[in-house]
């Protein structure tokens, strides 16, 4: 919930208020009642228009944003409860995110900016290096470790964003709308590597997306969202033949 009177709003729902009747000027509930549950190794898309609540869905799984209400668990653990510096280890320990924006750092070279991830969690240069070199390969840049990322196509920088996802090594990766800026052609070729990326490392991927035929091609299971609310969950089967 947010806005100027959100507490007003939470107190009313901790009172039993149905949500859609929660009607305080300048008070938006940004995403109700989502319950769902995403299995390990699964790609869990969440999908729906612009402003129909996923980023605030995944702010709330990732801990950037305390949920209102209810509880987050990741990997057993309820994050609710947890103080932000437990919510700060929990996300390096288990957590990479990749935005559709990605911020490389441009005087560095390539190896350096996929190395990033682990520099700030404390791991020694030759293991970072070593790790980054391993995931610049995994997404297709062998050969691209000494140039600057300005030297690089949009769709090579956007796999540099992965590679520097992958080189944490976390169990999750969180994926915010991360192929949303690449053209047709270059997205799908995106695609093609990260299923291709999923069965060789087996991770829990979370894709935020508001492109159908890419919720489809991706999702093992697909959670539509609309005006906050999951309107719809399951394959991508029967989300098609169920609308
Ligand atoms: P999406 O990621 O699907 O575009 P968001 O989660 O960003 O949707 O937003 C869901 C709703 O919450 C929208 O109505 C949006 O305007 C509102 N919202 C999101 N963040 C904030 C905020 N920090 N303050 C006020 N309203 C917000
Ligand atoms: P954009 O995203 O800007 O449309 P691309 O990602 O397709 O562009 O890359 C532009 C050029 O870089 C192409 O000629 C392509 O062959 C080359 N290129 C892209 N990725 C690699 C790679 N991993 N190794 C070698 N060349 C690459």
């Amino acid at each position: 919930v947010f806005g100027r009177r959100a507490r007003d709003a939470v107190n009313m729902l901790k009172n039993g208020a149905d949500p859609s009747d929660l009607d305080i000027p300048g008070v938006t509930a940004a995403v109700i009642d989502a319950s769902f549950e995403v299995g390990e190794g699964e790609i869990f898309v969440v999908m729906g228009l612009s402003g129909s609540g996923k980023s605030t869905l995944i702010r709330m799984l990732n801990g950037i944003l305390p949920a209102t209400s209810g509880q987050v668990y990741v990997n057993g653990e309820d994050i609710t409860t947890m103080s932000p510096k437990q919510i700060r280890d929990m996300r390096q320990r288990t957590m990479s995110m990749v935005f559709q924006h990605f911020a490389l750092f441009p005087h560095r070279t390539v190896l350096d900016n996929a190395a990033y991830g682990l520099r700030v969690k404390g791991v020694e240069k030759a293991e970072r290096l070593n790790k980054a070199r391993e995931a610049l390969e995994l997404v297709g840049l062998a050969g691209w470790e000494d140039h600057l990322p300005e030297q690089l196509s949009g769709g090579m920088r956007q796999r540099v964003g992965l590679a520097r996802a992958l080189a944490a090594d976390t169990d999750i990766l969180l994926m915010d709308e991360a192929f949303s800026a690449l053209d047709p052609l270059i997205r799908r070729e995106m695609q093609d590597q990260l299923l291709s990326l999923q069965s060789q490392l087996g991770k829990t991927i979370i894709f935020i997306t508001h492109d159908l035929n890419e919720a489809m091609r991706l999702g093992d299971r697909i959670a539509v969202m609309r005006h906050g609310r999951i309107a719809q969950i399951g394959t991508a089967e029967e989300i098609l033949t169920n609308p």
